[in-house]
């Protein structure tokens, strides 16, 4: 019985619920809009047994939402893994990006990335649950609010959660034309400050140290640290210093990005950044930061699910096919790195994440909502 491929798709009823909390915005730090959006998730699981729990995170995050759909099961399950939170800062909804739908394109903040590939997952889960249907395997979905800025309170969460199932699925957006993600490049995020001695440009210059010089320099440097053939990236992404005009700046910060493929290379870089240093005289700097996503690398694990997933999208009517490596990392780069079977990339189509142009494909909505439901009724 190939139920996921006969019951009727009704997608714009679940482009309602993608509506209802993209018009919800919860950038990372909204702690309020990410808990609104966490309320209005847990109204979509009513009626269908599972089981919602919150669980608090900082005071400067939204909580967690933890759904066991299968409460009294305790084997080995899937994991279902997606982020309420968006890149896109309160007001986008009125301004910049409202919500609005222009043929085949619905636009909103968030709405790609990935509020649409949320909400289809557990609109997947309750059409089992509706058609009175049993799962091979227990099903637990994890929401979390802080994934755009790197889940600095998820991470452990996640991999306490990841350890007691058999499979993650993310419903982070496919890329491409529907592709599916199965490598993606792992990430670290250093801060470099500098610090040198404040004097008056006009009268006193030469006593003065200049914080943002020295910035200047060792931001050069960091640009040299690119080497495109090994898929490293470095970026100076933010840079703050100095207090006025005429003032020799006492104190610099730049913020950095830092992408590479394999645990090699992300070790190398780390040192690299670490040591860092302006060669001007008295002048401190002073480098903090971490490798905050391990690269998530295709392994057999990941080969496996994903041949499994291919399989149910000819099924469907559709050749599932994956990206060759991602820049952008995911909460999956954690679970993989556990060696845990993990797919990525199963939410709505479209384009321009974390964007004004961001968008789903409405047409996508049908064949991602049935992919989702043939794992989540296949896997085992
Ligand atoms: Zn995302």
């Amino acid at each position: 019985m190939s139920s996921f491929l006969h019951d009727r798709v009704d997608s714009d009823a679940i482009l309602e619920d993608i509506r209802s909390i993209v018009e919800i915005e919860s950038p990372s730090r909204n702690v309020a809009g990410v808990n609104r959006v966490l309320e209005a998730i847990e109204k979509f699981f009513e009626g269908t047994g599972a089981v919602c729990e919150r669980l608090p995170t900082t005071a400067a995050l939204g909580d967690i939402l933890r759904v066991r759909c299968d409460p009294t099961r305790s084997e080995a399950g899937i994991l279902v893994l997606s982020h309420m939170d968006t890149v896109h800062p309160v007001g986008t909804l009125a301004g910049k990006l409202p919500y609005r739908r222009d043929g085949d394109k619905v636009y909103g903040p968030g709405i790609y990335d990935m509020k649409g590939g949320l909400t289809i997952a557990v609109a997947a889960y309750r059409r089992i649950t509706q058609a009175r249907r049993r799962t091979p395997l227990p099903i637990t979905f994890l929401l979390t609010p802080d994934e755009e800025v790197s889940s600095p309170a998820s991470r452990g969460v996640i991999e306490n959660e990841a350890r007691r199932h058999r499979y993650v699925l993310v419903t982070e957006p496919a890329r491409d034309g529907g592709r599916i993600v199965t490598a993606r490049k792992g990430v670290g995020v250093f801060v470099i400050r500098t610090q040198g001695r404040p004097a008056h440009a006009g009268g006193n210059p030469d006593l003065g140290r200049n914080a943002i010089l020295a910035a200047a320099e060792i931001a050069l440097a960091i640009e040299t640290l690119n080497d495109r053939a090994r898929g490293i990236t470095t970026n100076v992404g933010l840079i703050e210093g100095g207090t006025a005009r005429n003032t020799v700046a006492e104190h610099c910060t730049m913020e950095v990005d830092l992408r590479f493929c394999d645990r090699a290379s992300a070790r190398e870089m780390e040192a690299r950044i670490m040591a860092l240093k302006s060669s001007r005289p008295d002048i401190e700097t002073i480098v903090t930061g971490k490798i905050t996503r391990p690269p998530f690398a295709r392994d057999r694990g990941v080969d496996l699910v994903f041949e499994r997933a291919a399989e149910i999208a000819r099924e469907i009517g559709f050749a599932l096919e994956s990206v060759p490596l991602v820049g952008g990392g995911s909460d999956g780069n954690f679970t993989v790195a556990m060696g845990i079977p993990t797919l990525d990339g199963l939410g709505v189509d479209g384009d321009g994440a974390h964007t004004n142009h961001e968008h789903l494909l409405f047409s996508s909505i049908e064949p991602r909502t049935r992919l989702l439901q043939g794992l989540m009724e296949r896997l085992q």
